[in-house]
C-alpha cells in the first residue's frame, strides 16, 4: 500500500464537506467531530487508487486483510468518547491511522496498539502526513492487554469487535473514565459506551450496531 505524501485538492476538501453533511443526517451533531472530519484527509490513508471514491461513507481494505473503519463509525464512536483536550486516549486498532488521527485533531494524546506487524511499521515509519500528529504514540502488541506502563486513560477506544470486555483494559481506565466498544452480538457488534464509576464498576450504555473485523489475540508478524 503506497502512502506517498499526496496532495489535498479542493476537490478532496468538498468532498469531505459533502461527507460531514451526509453524517449529520445519519445522527453525527457534534460539530467538533464533524469539523475533525472535515479537517482529516482520509484520502491520504487509503492506496491511490481509492482516491475518488475516499470520500463515500464505506469502509476500504488496507491490506493485511484489514479496513480503515467507514466514516460514519469512525464519527460515532468518536462522538461517545466525548473527547476533551489533552485526554489520554487508548485505542486499540491502529489499522490506517485515521482513527488515530481524528483523535489527535481533536486535541488528544493518543497511544494506539496494532497487532498486525506490517500495519504497525506502515504508520509508524513510512507515513510523512503522521508528523502533524506528533501526539499519536504507535505500539506493536496485543491490544487485550493493553498498555500498563502508560495507564490510566480517560478514555480508551476499541476498533474491532471485541469478544467481550477486556478486563485489563477496563483496569486501566480513570475513575470517570469511558471506554467505547464494539462487543459481539450475533452476526454483529453492539456498541457499548462503559464509564467507569468510583467503587470501579462500569455503567453500561447501549448504542446501535456495527461491523467490524474481529479484534484477535496475540500478535502477527
Ligand atoms: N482504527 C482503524 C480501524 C482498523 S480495523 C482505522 O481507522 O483504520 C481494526 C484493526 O484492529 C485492524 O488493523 C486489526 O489488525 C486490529 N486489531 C485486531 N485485534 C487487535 C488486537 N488484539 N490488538 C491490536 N490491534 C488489533
Amino acid at each position: 500500500m503506497s502512502k506517498i505524501e499526496r496532495r489535498d485538492e479542493y476537490t478532496h476538501k468538498g468532498l469531505r464537506k459533502q461527507l460531514a453533511e451526509h453524517l449529520k443526517t445519519k445522527g453525527i451533531t457534534s460539530e467538533k467531530v464533524l469539523d475533525a472530519i472535515r479537517n482529516v484527509p482520509r484520502h491520504f490513508f487509503l492506496d491511490p487508487i481509492f482516491d475518488k471514491i475516499a470520500y463515500e461513507d464505506r469502509a476500504f481494505p488496507i491490506g493485511e486483510g484489514q479496513t480503515i473503519s467507514q466514516p460514519y463509525t469512525v464519527a460515532y464512536q468518536t462522538q461517545l468518547l466525548d473527547i476533551n483536550p489533552f485526554d489520554k486516549v487508548l485505542e486499540i486498532g491502529t489499522g490506517s491511522a485515521y482513527q488515530s488521527c481524528v483523535l489527535a485533531e481533536l486535541g488528544a494524546q493518543v497511544f494506539t496498539i496494532e497487532r498486525q506487524k506490517k500495519l504497525y511499521d506502515a504508520q509508524k515509519t513510512g507515513f510523512p502526513f503522521l508528523k502533524k500528529y506528533p501526539s499519536i504514540k504507535f505500539f506493536y502488541g496485543d491490544g487485550f492487554l493493553g498498555l500498563p506502563t502508560y495507564a490510566p486513560f480517560d478514555k480508551v477506544i476499541i476498533t474491532a469487535a471485541a469478544p467481550f470486555i477486556p478486563p485489563k483494559l477496563v483496569e486501566q481506565m480513570k475513575v470517570g473514565g469511558k471506554m467505547v466498544i464494539p462487543v459481539n452480538e450475533g452476526e454483529h457488534q453492539r456498541m457499548l459506551r462503559l464509564t467507569k464509576l468510583e467503587d470501579g464498576s462500569l455503567q453500561e450504555e447501549k448504542f446501535e450496531q456495527f461491523s467490524f473485523v474481529p479484534m484477535l489475540e496475540g500478535k502477527n508478524q
